[in-house]
């Protein structure tokens, strides 16, 4: 077994590959619309704006650029602390602004009856609205459902995991071999325009040819500068391909072991567009834990059906997507840096 396996097996870290979302990409999300007061107060608490973030209660130091400076984050939190002591002195309620009511669309609120149960109800802002309202525990174990999909085995696990770091060595050679051939193309470039201006220079060529070539080479040149210096390697946490596994395998025991607060902390990382409809919770997991899920439902298909081992490869491979191309150019620069963003927003809470 390779130390990449035992690491992950005994609970270790495993160097992610160079991108470690090698998934598809999720569809775009539809903007519902309406921000909730519960998304407002995530997306000033979330610790991702000024380059960290939270992982099942801890703090860690992301790789990408923070877009809030540190001190003004931290205004932030102390204002709110200062309001949420007041709030808090009243009441709290775990899943307050998670679920949705999919009879009309509002928030689903909670209050506290009889002084001892918490219940959940729509707040009927856009009017009357027929959904009936459940008690904590049981929107807590509907919302736990959807996290049971998230079954996968150890094993499959590690071998993701060792796909993963394949893929990486993979894309890293191709990078290197790709600023290999863009440093010999400026090169080239660099040489023709010293012998287009001699030809200039000797009548061999108009001034307008000239002109014409010489502002084409140095458009290229620019452009391949602008991509050997955009084609730096991330820097690299070991977590994010690890953390998922990880999850990907315990979510559900996790969160039946957590209070409510940590509780919902894990559903904002799992799931999306939660919806009670009918006193039933409707609930979508998050990507990549979305990808992962299908995986483990078809390959679980194709054993019940019999069919041989060597399957998993054609059940993991396309999602674990390992041969996608790192190819050296603006656009690839530019789409690695959002995909590792959307990453990190998938999987922390927003
Ligand atoms: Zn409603």
């Amino acid at each position: 077994m390779s130390t990449a396996t035992l690491n992950l097996l005994q609970g270790g870290v495993v160097a992610p590959p160079a991108n470690p979302l090698s998934l598809p990409r999720p569809p775009p999300r539809k903007p519902s619309g309406n921000v909730s007061k519960a998304q407002v107060a995530n997306l000033l608490s979330n610790p991702i704006y000024v380059g960290d973030y939270r992982w099942l209660g801890e703090l860690y130091s992301g790789t990408h650029q923070p877009i809030v400076s540190r001190s003004l984050f931290d205004e932030v939190q102390r204002q709110r602390d200062g309001r949420s002591r007041h709030q808090q002195q009243k009441h709290t309620f775990a899943f307050r602004g998670l679920v949705r009511c999919g009879n009309c669309g509002c928030v689903v609120t909670a209050e506290r009856k009889k002084g001892k149960y918490v219940y959940y109800h729509c707040t009927h802002a856009r009017g009357d609205c027929d959904e009936k309202a459940v008690r904590e525990e049981v929107l807590a174990e509907m919302l736990g459902e959807p996290l049971k999909r998230l079954r996968l085995s150890q094993v499959r696990a590690a071998w993701i995991a060792e796909e993963l770091q394949a893929d990486d060595k993979r894309c890293r050679q191709e990078r290197a071999q790709e600023r290999r051939r863009l440093k010999q193309e400026y090169q080239q470039i660099d040489s023709k325009l010293d012998h287009l201006y001699e030809d200039k220079l000797s009548g061999a060529i108009s001034a307008d040819f000239w002109k014409r070539k010489h502002e084409a080479c140095v458009a290229r040149l620019g452009m391949i500068r602008e991509a050997l210096a955009q084609d730096t390697d991330p820097a690299h946490k070991p977590t994010d391909a690890a953390r998922i596994l990880e999850l990907s395998q315990k979510a559900y025991s996790l969160y039946l072991a957590r209070k409510p607060e940590e509780q919902r902390e894990l559903l904002e990382i799992l799931l999306s567009n939660s919806l009670l409809t009918g006193g039933k919770v409707e609930a979508a997991l998050r990507y990549p834990y979305d990808v992962i899920a299908d995986g483990i439902e078809e390959e679980e298909e194709l054993n019940r059906k019999g069919r041989p081992k060597s399957d998993a490869r054609t059940v993991w491979l396309p999602r674990c997507n390992p041969h996608r191309t790192h190819l050296v150019s603006l656009d690839a620069a530019e789409v690695g840096a959002v995909e590792r963003i959307e990453f990190l927003v998938a999987s922390t809470a927003i």
